[in-house]
């Protein structure tokens, strides 16, 4: 039953999925590790049953909370522009929402810590992903501004939540050569935007226009 679940059937199905894949393809996304894992990961059980034959649409859906999981494009440019370079082996997630940009992260990375801010979310996420089987994953219920300090540093950090400006922290949290990913500015003006470490400075790059949940202080 557990397995009939995860592999779904009609428009949760595998041929659902890999039509959600083609068209990532098409919109340019070429990393086939990320690719892989937009088809095999199960959207649907990140969602209200009610809305499961809509999770292989390419769009964000509601969560809970006033929160939205990321819609699956969003996802795989971001995993993408995070592995871009090589690969890495301790990862910070903030936002971890449903956890379903954890799941198609975590198989990628060696570690991967994720920070949540609402608690009833984290611990949703961190029973999905067990029964995953997705098993390198550490949870912190916090403030992710304020980043990981006990796992620092990192050599790839992911923001699921745009803040105004770059936290501190997280930038002190990054490994020399390490990358960052992050939506910036205020709803409706929003951009990705890269930066790497250098040893003297910050190199940025900018991955174009997207629209995120505002990053917020403190913990509910
Ligand atoms: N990638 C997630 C969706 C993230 S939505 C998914 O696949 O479901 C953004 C999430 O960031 C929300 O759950 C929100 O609660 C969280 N968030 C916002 N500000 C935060 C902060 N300062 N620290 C940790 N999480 C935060």
């Amino acid at each position: 039953m557990a397995d009939l679940r995860l592999a779904g059937i009609g428009m949760t199905s595998a041929r659902t999925r890999d039509r959600l894949v083609q068209r990532l393809r098409d919109q340019g996304i070429d990393n086939l590790a990320v690719l892989d894992r937009i088809r095999n990961v199960p959207r649907h059980i990140f969602v209200d049953e009610a809305l499961g034959s809509r999770a292989y649409e390419d769009t964000a859906l509601p969560i809970g909370f006033g929160q939205t999981i990321s819609q699956p494009y969003i996802v795989a440019r971001m995993t993408e522009a995070l592995l871009e370079g090589g690969p890495l082996e301790n990862v910070l997630e903030i936002g971890t929402g449903c956890g379903y940009q954890t799941a198609v992260l975590a198989p990628l990375v060696t570690h991967l810590y994720t920070v949540e801010r609402i608690e009833p979310l984290l611990a949703r996420a961190r029973e999905r992903l067990k029964e995953l089987g997705v098993r390198n994953v550490r949870f912190r219920h916090g403030d992710g501004s304020l980043g990981w300090k006990a796992h620092a540093p990192f050599d790839g950090i992911l923001v699921a939540a745009a803040p105004l400006t770059v936290p501190e922290a997280l930038l002190k949290q990054l490994k020399v050569g390490g990358r960052l990913i992050v939506p910036l500015g205020p709803e409706g003006e929003q951009q990705l935007v890269r930066f790497t470490r250098r040893e003297q400075r910050m190199e940025r790059e900018s991955l174009g226009a997207v629209a995120f949940v505002p990053l917020l202080g403190g913990t509910t």
